[in-house]
């Protein structure tokens, strides 16, 4: 049977590369980072080689990365973080972030009485920046604002020069999940000034369990799980030193390559929205998803007007790995609830088709003759 896989927003493949610098270092160095004879020394010399790497790539000071297990810990760690050592009293955020987003907020906002607001929505899930600029206007005291850069379901982007002007403006803290975006666009700390932002290597084709939260240096964050002074106080627990090591090379192949594989994935996005709509003319696409320049271009989130709710199992007996939404949300996506109503949603397929550079047009030809066969009585 054939194997096709089209969720890369899920995870990535790892790369050879990645996965032959891992293994070399678990074979290699046997020391705990935190012991001070040569075993111990040698491996907290890599770890420190690959933070530089990894600043270097993403213009940033060394110090200002801290290793986490992932995009979930880094955003609990810096929501959590800010709240407690940085008195944040009030979020300002939408309802389309991340599961590891909304889930921490609930929390902060019923345990430490944290503010939550959420921004108004234009058509499309366009976050509306101007609603951020009038809650900023009458009280911009405490608050951090928190939004993503790449939606994780519908693959839309925010203006984020407009956001960071904003938040300049009126001197608030901004996090942004960039674990979409880390590895696809040219982050640049020195011309996106953020003072927060997470990233995971499993979305770049790198290991699962390892991320990144940074932290702008004037920030002082404490560690939310306690234990030992790894990470400069900021994390504790013994560092992941081969997910470091393949982090660090994924974020190297990502960027030296960036160009080629953006241009590749733009080409294999734009054939799947024009085959797609050859062969199903009443074929929508969610949020600006289908908007070369104002989505990802590794994500297409389509609706297809015929509901099938197993349409992703039947994929998948076909060989097609697709999501309905989210890894993490399954069919129950509040992305999609916050943009349609009940009523549409029963009417409609719902399908996030996620690209990645292993992925050929064969494989998009065959997921749409795949579909056309599922959905046999499409008009
Ligand atoms: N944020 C976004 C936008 C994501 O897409 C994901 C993963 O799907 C996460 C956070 C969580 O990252 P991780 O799987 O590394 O915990």
């Amino acid at each position: 049977m054939k194997k096709i896989y089209l969720d890369n927003a899920s995870t990535t493949p790892i790369k050879s590369e990645v996965l032959d610098i891992m293994t070399e270092t678990l074979k290699l160095y046997i020391g705990n980072p935190s012991s001070l004879h040569q075993f111990g020394r040698k491996i907290r010399s890599i770890i420190e080689e690959c933070r530089i790497k990894i600043a270097n790539i993403l213009g940033v000071y060394p110090s200002e990365i801290v290793f986490t297990s992932g995009g979930t810990e880094s955003n609990n760690f810096i929501l959590c973080s800010a709240v407690k050592y940085l008195n944040i009293k009030r979020i300002i955020t939408s309802k389309l972030e991340h599961i590891s987003v909304l889930n921490t907020i609930k929390e902060l906002s019923f345990f430490k009485k944290t503010k939550i607001e959420f921004l108004k929505l234009k058509k499309n899930g366009v976050i509306d920046l101007e609603d951020l600029n009038r809650k900023l206007y009458n009280n911009s005291n405490d608050t951090l604002v928190c939004l993503m850069y790449a939606n994780n379901e519908i693959g839309n982007i925010i203006d984020i020069e407009n956001l960071i002007n904003i938040c300049i403006k009126y001197k608030v803290l901004l996090h942004s999940d960039l674990v979409q975006g880390i590895g696809y666009y040219n982050f640049n700390m020195s011309t996106f000034p953020l003072d927060f932002f997470s990233a995971s290597a499993h979305k770049f084709y790198g290991p699962k369990g390892i991320g990144i939260a940074f932290i702008k240096k004037n920030l002082k964050l404490g560690s939310i799980i306690k234990g030992g002074n790894q990470e400069y106080g900021r994390r504790a627990g013994t560092e992941n030193i081969s997910g470091i090591v393949g982090l660090t090379k994924a974020l190297e192949l990502s960027y030296n390559y960036l160009s080629n594989n953006r241009k590749y994935l733009e080409y294999i996005k734009s054939y799947c929205i024009s085959s797609l709509q050859k062969n199903f003319p009443k074929i929508f696409f969610n949020g600006l998803s289908h908007d070369m320049n104002n989505s990802i271009y590794t994500i297409l989130s389509i609706s297809l007007p015929k509901k099938d709710k197993f349409l992703s199992f039947k994929l998948d007996l076909r060989g097609i790995a697709i999501s309905q939404g989210s890894a993490c949300m399954g069919l129950n996506s509040h992305v999609i609830k916050s943009l349609y109503s009940k009523d549409i949603i029963k009417k409609k397929s719902i399908l996030r088709i996620s690209f990645g550079v292993f992925n050929k047009i064969e494989d998009i030809d065959y997921l749409i003759l795949s579909l056309k066969y599922i959905l046999e009585k499409y008009e």
